[in-house]
């Protein structure tokens, strides 16, 4: 049987990064074998400049909406970009499957190959199907109003009926965010038979806690436009994880996303609750925080709770690409003391492990997870660029 082997600077496995100058083997197709001292590889070397990693999961990103790329001025703050994002659903078909093959085909070049992504329509199964990326696909739900919690779920459950016919298995009904979803509507969610993998867009704006705990703030202007009548909301003044975990149970692991007000004592408590809430993982999408304008995630805090972390690039509205190691990079630039390792590890093991991808994330016997090179990065990484080598 034919092998390949690579070699380059350093080699990141999943876990750690080894600098000895070992050789990464694997079958034609890319199934990992061994990882060798390159005294014992042989000849035949593939000599590759720089890191080699395995693949990167991009846990968080709304492939659907990549037509919308640079049509929402950055900076807008949370309820302008939601406005906008609302507003620039009617385009067509075509350029909506265009944009959503040119975004899939940059995330693969650039070394991505599995995505949790949210899905409030069906229209990226056409190019899901096709199998280049692998996907786990959140079925995103939202509705305010008590009253309507069965339609919205109703809709959602037959856009993910749409998803489990076309890519079975890989499918999830989700709530939107604390703010956008009614106690009735996540009940709903939380029951569905089969959910145990869940996404929620968590903490993301200041807008959001003024909401929830006091029931002030920019939110109203959302529901203004929505032609929402608020008179009946109560503030549950509780924090979002505080409001959201404790619909789940033990069995469900819940992605809280994006995480930028989550508070020391939120990590405490849900630390401290652990054995009665579900599984919590976290998704760092720093980029688009800056770009709506939200400020960045309080890094040092989740990493000090040890709290399991990996990272999105949430989506083209918010974004200027969809690229994990450009995410590696603003995290890298604003806390420099975090090791490369964790932050690659984030970027694979951490993603893989959260979306269920058994055979993606690392550098193991038996794995197929793709082999990326990560090249201009001896200076440090503000030149670094990543692509796909098998
Ligand atoms: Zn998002």
């Amino acid at each position: 049987m034919a092998y390949r082997k690579f070699k380059a600077d350093q080699l990141f496995t999943g876990e750690a990064l080894l600098s000895g100058g070992e050789v990464l083997i694997t079958s034609q197709k890319g199934e990992i074998e061994a990882i060798v001292p390159a005294s014992e590889a042989g000849d035949d070397l593939e000599l590759v400049q720089g890191i080699l990693c395995p693949g990167f999961v991009n846990a968080h990103c709304h492939l659907e909406l990549s037509h919308m790329k640079g049509r929402i001025q950055p900076g807008s703050g949370m309820v302008d970009f939601l406005l906008g994002v609302m507003k620039q659903r009617n385009v067509s078909a075509e350029e909506v499957q265009q944009a959503i093959s040119d975004a899939e085909a940059a995330m693969y070049a650039s070394g991505i190959v599995a995505v949790g992504d949210i899905c409030n329509t069906p229209d990226s199964i056409a190019q899901k199907v096709k199998g280049t990326i692998q996907y786990r696909n959140f079925i995103e739900t939202m509705g305010f109003i008590p009253a309507t919690a069965p339609q919205r779920f109703a809709f959602g459950k037959g856009v993910f009926d749409q998803f489990e016919s076309a890519l079975p298995g890989r499918n999830s009904i989700v709530p939107h965010a604390p703010y956008s979803v009614s106690p009735a509507l996540l009940q709903l969610i939380a029951g569905f038979p089969g959910n145990q993998l869940i996404s929620i867009h968590n903490q993301e704006s200041e807008a959001e806690t003024a909401f929830l705990q006091n029931g002030t703030g920019e939110m109203h202007r959302l529901y203004e436009f929505l032609g929402i009548d608020l008179s009946f909301y109560k503030p549950p003044a509780k924090s979002s994880p505080q409001l959201m975990l404790p619909a789940f149970n033990k069995e469900q692991r819940v992605i809280l996303v994006h995480d930028v007000h989550t508070s020391d004592s939120d990590l405490v408590w849900m630390e401290k609750n652990r054995v009665t809430l579900p599984e919590v993982v976290l998704c760092l999408c720093p980029n688009a925080n800056l770009y709506i304008g939200n400020g960045l995630p309080d890094i040092d805090l989740i990493r000090k709770n040890r709290f399991i972390v990996t990272i999105g690039t949430d989506s083209l509205s918010s974004n200027y690409q969809l690229n994990i190691l450009e995410e590696i990079k603003t995290i890298a630039q604003h806390f420099p003391a975090i090791p490369l390792a964790e932050l690659l590890q984030w970027s694979t093991l951490n993603g893989a492990r959260a979306l269920g991808f058994e055979s993606l994330g690392s550098f193991e016997k038996g794995k197929q997870p793709g082999v990326v090179s990560i090249e201009n990065c001896q200076e440090g990484l503000s030149n670094a660029s990543s692509k796909r080598i098998l």
